[in-house]
């Protein structure tokens, strides 16, 4: 792998990260594991890290501070909504945090993110769970290709296989 290429527009990007919450609690990680791939300049990650990662070269470790409205938006409180527990299939036992897909009824599809369950009534986000979060990255270059034709026509990467699932 050259040394030399660095991100930018069209290129499929290894990333080792280590998200964590204003408080330095870790969200999420790809410690231990596979690094990310993601398409450059596709919208596969939030908006705030994906301009920071520009120009940077494999190898390159930085940290990156990304604030709610370039990360997952901000929480917006019209999205707290609470629903009968009736619209929700009886054999699945609800927990906050869990996550649905919906459908609306133009065929639109969200998610929906269960906040808390009593009885008779379910709170439901339709925000994103890190809405209104800032995010702090630290992050480590692994690898930068250039992405094939099929990739940039679907606007993501695919696997060393080119296997991949649309749904
Ligand atoms: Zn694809």
């Amino acid at each position: 792998m050259s040394t030399q290429a660095s991100i930018t527009v069209g290129k499929v990007v290894s990333i080792h990260y280590t998200l964590r919450d204003e408080a330095g609690a870790v969200l999420d990680s790809s410690g231990g594991g596979s690094p990310l791939d993601y398409l450059h300049g596709a919208g596969n990650i939030v908006p705030g890290l994906e301009e920071k990662l520009e120009g940077h070269a494999v190898g390159d470790r930085f940290q990156v501070r990304v604030p709610p409205e370039d990360g997952y938006g901000v929480h917006d409180p019209r999205g707290v909504q609470k629903v009968p527990r009736a619209s929700f299939p009886s054999e699945i036992e609800l927990e906050p945090g869990m996550q649905f897909g919906a459908e609306d009824e133009g065929g639109v599809r969200s998610t929906i993110w269960i906040q808390a369950v009593d009885a008779d009534e379910v709170t439901i986000d339709l925000n994103h769970p890190l809405a209104g979060k800032q995010l702090d990255f630290d992050i480590t270059v692994a690898g930068i290709r250039d992405a094939t034709e099929e990739e940039l026509a679907h606007g993501h990467p695919h696997g060393p296989h080119g296997h991949h699932h649309h749904a």
